[in-house]
């Protein structure tokens, strides 16, 4: 009889697991640090967070998800957190810090109920609930964009694009950028290829320096002796553009040949410069002016084309490559037989130019330009690359404004309203439920409070205001950065699209539900080593 009462034993000796609520309670807590860690660059004040790596290379952001994902975060629930800054970083683009402060207050808020042993499920349940709620709710009131009239269509995404770029580092030049990327975005064709704006960064020169270039341009590759013999120059030239090495493959060090005597040793040089000048020759037979290639191209090959008044370019980025072909049509070739017309590309005007200490190669007037260039200037590099993902936000904003035709408003008035109206609701419901749904709203009001507490404003005095504006049917009162005071943000011109903030609301809610459903962890001692908090620090793991 004894012997059935050995333990049985599942796991390995040394498994860490520990579940139930001290489970739910740590994975929360572990949230909240996440959120704290991003809680004060939400805004137009907020502060950015410099970050160093083991390498030493240091990252300045303002921006949620880069925040997160510079951070070596081990632990398994707050890589959740980072996961929904990531989704919502690649569905909208914008509002990454947002999200990560509603998932933490939402978990905050919810905290007390899973003390008070009320089963996740029904927590989970509520906060379902309260989200599609919330989402129904901004669909109601958000207000449709005027289409038909394109001035007044350009002037509302300049308003979107400078309303995102007002909580960055850049916010100074924040119209000139504006202008820059809402020119871009229009630029582009109807399905608005977010790689079709290229962003190359040139170190010098003043903010204000940088440019949009209705075409194509990048940065000048590599290139061997005779390039400077190559014109610069050109008006209409045909282009090939191609994926064939245009060097002898002798000059590369792998290539490793057996052979026996001189004879069969010039028989193999031969014949290479045969098959080179046969590929040259071709190219050159096509029309074509400007060769650009994904593979390199030596210098035999760049003499011949300078000997004939063409320009090259080899290992030219395939990024690049695309949106030349996009731009100038034409396609890609990987063997130079058939060179025909229609392969080729063209354009109005093919340059190479210097700007600051770069040489830049530029096709303009493209005939199917629906492609563009940023090339942004400035001092120190992580100024440019915080400045580039500033952009790519504004760009991410302005897109969905053209696609989706709602706008909110934003500085918490969208929260405080969402808040009320749950509020409101809560208590038609009886039971468990409307503590529930009025802790969802409670927390929602983490957005308007972040903002005041960033600006130095008292949270308490404004979030009464906004609440009281709100009650009386003020639906886009929110916190005004410049006025100290509330305001009607509508008005303010403080707008986000529709779609940001529906994705935020339900990306937040989902992962807290995710978070509240988890109430066991296990630990294998080994594979698991680097999930365990603490465990990373130091060793030179990769972020
Ligand atoms: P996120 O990563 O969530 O986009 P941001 O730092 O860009 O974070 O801050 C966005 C928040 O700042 C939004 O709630 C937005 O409405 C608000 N906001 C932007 N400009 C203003 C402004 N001029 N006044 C008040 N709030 C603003
Ligand atoms: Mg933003």
């Amino acid at each position: 009889m004894s012997r059935m009462q050995a333990p049985v034993i599942l796991l390995k000796e040394g498994t860490d697991s520990s579940q139930g609520v001290p489970q739910i309670i740590s994975n929360i807590n572990a949230c909240q640090a996440i959120a704290d860690a991003v809680r004060t660059t939400l805004g137009p004040r907020g502060m950015d967070k410099l970050m160093v790596d083991d390498q030493g290379r240091c990252v300045i952001s303002n921006d949620g998800a880069t925040i997160l994902k510079t951070l070596d975060i081990v632990h398994p629930a707050a890589k959740t957190l980072v996961d929904i800054a990531k989704s919502q970083d690649a569905e909208v683009g914008d509002g990454t810090t947002s999200v990560t402060l509603i998932a933490g207050e939402l978990l905050k808020e919810m905290k007390p109920f899973i003390e008070d042993g009320v089963h996740p499920q029904i927590i989970i349940r509520a906060v379902r609930k309260a989200a599609s709620l919330a989402v129904e709710k901004i669909k109601n009131i958000a207000v449709p964009i005027k289409k038909g009239n394109p001035k007044e269509m350009k002037e509302l995404l300049l308003k979107c694009a400078s309303t995102a770029l007002s909580s960055k580092l850049v916010a100074a030049s924040k119209d000139f950028f504006a202008a820059m990327v809402v020119d871009a975005v229009m630029m582009l064709d109807d399905l608005l290829p977010l790689n079709m704006i290229g962003i190359k960064k040139v170190t010098g020169g003043a903010l204000e320096d940088s440019v949009l270039v209705a075409g194509v341009a990048f940065k000048k590759t590599f290139s061997y002796a005779g390039f400077e013999m190559q014109p610069k120059t050109y008006t209409k030239p045909k282009i090939a553009m191609l994926n064939i090495e245009l060097e002898l493959k002798a000059e590369r060090e792998n290539a490793e040949v057996r052979v026996d005597n001189v004879e069969e040793y010039q028989s193999i040089v031969d014949a290479e410069w045969k098959i080179l000048y046969d590929k040259l020759d071709k190219i050159h037979h096509s029309g074509a002016k400007v060769v650009l290639s994904k593979l390199p191209i030596g210098d035999v090959a760049t003499q011949y084309f300078a000997d004939r008044d063409m320009f090259c370019a080899g290992r030219v980025p395939e990024e690049d490559l695309r949106r030349t072909m996009k731009a100038c049509g034409g396609s890609i070739q990987t063997t130079s037989q058939s060179l025909t017309p229609d392969v080729l590309g063209t354009c109005e005007t093919f340059e190479e130019v210097q700007l600051g200490g770069e040489r830049f190669n530029m096709f303009k007037g493209c005939p199917q330009a629906k492609t563009c260039t940023i090339i942004l200037r400035g001092g120190a590099e992580q100024f440019m690359e915080e400045t580039e993902r500033s952009l790519h936000d504004a760009i991410m904003i302005v897109r969905r404004a053209i696609k989706n035709d709602s706008v909110v408003a934003g500085g918490g008035a969208v929260e405080t309203e969402l808040s009320y109206h749950l509020r409101e609701h809560s208590h038609t419901i009886a039971g468990k439920e409307q503590l529930l749904i009025s802790a969802y709203a409670k927390a929602l009001e983490v957005i308007p409070r972040q903002l005041c507490d960033n600006a130095g404003f008292d949270a308490t005095n404004i979030l009464n205001k906004l609440r009281q504006r709100h009650a009386q049917g003020g639906r886009w009162f929110g916190v005004n950065i410049l006025k100290e005071d509330i305001s009607d943000n509508l008005e303010d011109c403080v707008w986000e699209p529709a779609v940001v903030k529906i994705n935020a609301l339900t990306a937040a809610s989902e992962a807290t539900c995710l978070i509240l459903s988890v109430d066991e962890t296990i630990k294998n001692p080994r594979s698991g080593q680097g999930d365990q908090p603490g465990a990373g620090r130091g060793r030179g793991r990769p972020m």
